[in-house]
């Protein structure tokens, strides 16, 4: 049997997964690891428990295989993007790794995006201007930190810092290094105004591979600790969005991968790069001759998740003595409505938005209550909120790419017909559910077959991947969605310039409390 491991390298846990050539599960695991949050903005992780995380996936899935020596192929990863290590000139990290979800660099972020710089850079590097990446995080280092940023010898993100450990060897990926938010995605080399910008040079960044390169000769001590021959080809892969295209087939010009998990994104894969005027959507490298151009957005099953918790509380306990899950009995409870919730709309940024505003000030609303509203109202408004929000991303990557064929969507809101349904009349296309275990590290272990020649192209993906159910627009539904939805759009544009203001007042209260508690 010809084996492949894909390691996807996640914010909250290493998920390894072995293949065979066809793409059959042989094994699964999930290490985690903490996130450090010491103030509210603050969020990183330790290094060395990710690379403990990896290697202990890679080790107990070898050893559970029983592989024969040779059968092992490869070994290739999935990356979370954005994240950013100082390390010293002996390579040891002078810091954890900021992740994506640190906010601290967003002073320095908000004003060069206002900028005409930053739209300029924006343009060649296919990254918005964000906290989230490791540009604005060394615009912030070097300014209010710049003890620790002239003590660093390099700059790298966890997938880096792990491959250096086990091969000696610094070597970034096109496609995370695409994600920093300093690589020039029409040269395919460091963006020298970024660089500028950022402070630093090239010599304090990794060599620039191809995501299907490969890393052999790993250092002994390592090899003995995994299980696994020194020589084994370690693929870098790219970073996990893309990869996570690549897991659910959706690969092919015009097949949008929907996903609705904890977050949620709207991606499609083109054959070069594109960018947004309104710079709305980012653009990443995948493989040759394809990138991913999509939104990210913060507000996906995380605001249900409130619903439920906060909103629904007695149901909950209700589903609880039920023994029934409680997003059962809240889907439920929803579908009792008509579609379009009797013009009831609800903007679903409770944590500020990326795609399609990209604003960290949004705040979520619902709009249009009145009395012969119930909390079944709600909850339903909830839901298609979340999925409105998604579509406006959609409309700005067809601006951009052009209109799509068909959608593939993922994540845990498939586990409800209704939400899928509503995500297939408001988009009014239809919806395939795509049934693929862990598609990123499945999108990972591709890449890696096909690196290693054990597949001929990457669409064959599509043998791997199945599909277990379609979803057909019902046009009983689509037409109160027709009806809704430009007044949302309207709407969503009339809000926004209060969002600053209410978030200052929520800011300055949140101060308040605090104080308050303090002092008691
Ligand atoms: P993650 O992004 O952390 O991997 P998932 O993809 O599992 O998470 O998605 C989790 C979200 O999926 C939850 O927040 C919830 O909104 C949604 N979800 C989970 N189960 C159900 C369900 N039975 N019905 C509807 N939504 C669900």
């Amino acid at each position: 049997m010809d084996y492949t491991l894909g390691v996807d390298i996640g914010t909250t846990s290493v998920k390894t997964v072995l293949y065979d050539v066809k793409g059959k599960v042989h094994g699964y695991s999930n290490n985690g690891y903490p996130l450090y949050q010491d103030t509210p903005d603050m969020a990183e992780e330790d290094p060395e428990e990710i690379f403990s995380a990896m290697s202990d996936g890679i080790t107990e899935l070898v050893r559970k295989a029983n592989m024969k020596p040779g059968e092992l192929k490869g070994v290739a990863f999935s990356c979370a993007m954005h994240s950013l290590i100082l390390l010293d000139e002996n390579h040891k990290p002078l810091t954890r790794a900021i992740t994506w979800g640190d906010n601290r660099a967003v002073n320095y972020a908000d004003k060069l995006k206002a900028s005409p710089e930053g739209m300029e850079i924006y343009k060649h590097t296919g990254t918005p201007i964000h906290p989230m990446t490791p540009l604005t995080k060394l615009i912030w280092l070097r300014n209010d930190h710049a003890d620790l940023f002239k003590q660093a010898r390099w700059f790298v993100g966890i997938k880096e810092y792990i491959l250096y450990k086990l091969f000696g060897v610094l070597k970034e990926d096109y496609s995370i290094a695409n994600a920093t938010g300093m690589f020039n995605i029409y040269n395919m080399d460091w963006d020298e105004q970024a660089l500028k910008l950022a402070g630093v040079t090239r010599d304090q960044l990794p060599d620039l591979v191809d995501t299907t390169y490969q890393l052999k000769g790993m250092r002994e001590e390592y090899a003995k600790v995994l299980g696994i021959d020194i020589n084994t080809p370690f693929i870098i892969g790219a970073s996990d969005g893309p990869l996570a295209n690549l897991g659910v087939n959706a690969i092919q010009p015009g097949v949008v991968a929907v996903t609705i998990g904890t977050s949620g994104a709207v991606r499609v894969v083109t054959d070069k790069p594109h960018t947004d005027p309104k710079a709305r959507v980012f653009c990443y490298y995948l493989a040759k001759n394809m990138w991913v151009v999509g939104g990210p957005v913060n507000n996906g099953g995380v605001v249900f998740r409130w619903v439920r918790d906060q909103l629904c509380a007695p149901e909950k306990v209700t589903a609880e003595q039920m023994h029934i899950d409680p997003y059962d009995l809240l889907t439920e409870i929803a579908a009792k409505v008509p579609a379009g919730s009797d013009g009831l709309l609800f903007f679903p940024f409770l944590g500020g938005e990326r795609a399609p505003i990209w604003d960290a000030n949004a705040r979520g609303s619902f709009f249009g209550l009145n009395r012969t509203h119930t909390r079944a109202h709600m909850i339903r408004a909830v839901l298609e909120g979340i999925v409105y929000n998604l579509y406006t991303v959609a409309l700005a990557l067809e601006e951009v790419v052009g209109q799509p064929t068909s959608i593939q969507a993922s994540g845990g809101f498939a586990r409800s017909a209704l939400w899928r349904q509503m995500l297939t009349d408001i988009f009014e296309q239809d919806v395939a559910i795509p049934e693929s275990f862990e598609s990123t590290a499945l999108g990972a272990a591709t890449l890696g077959m096909y690196s290693l020649g054990l597949i001929d192209s990457l669409s064959d993906v599509s043998n791997f991947v199945g599909t277990t159910v379609v979803h057909h627009p019902d046009p009983k539904n689509f037409q109160a969605y027709r009806e809704l939805i430009p007044i949302y759009i309207r709407l969503s544009r009339s809000l926004q310039p209060e969002y600053k203001n209410i978030a200052e007042y929520q800011r300055r209260h949140e101060h308040e409390d605090e104080d308050a508690e303090k002092s008691e």
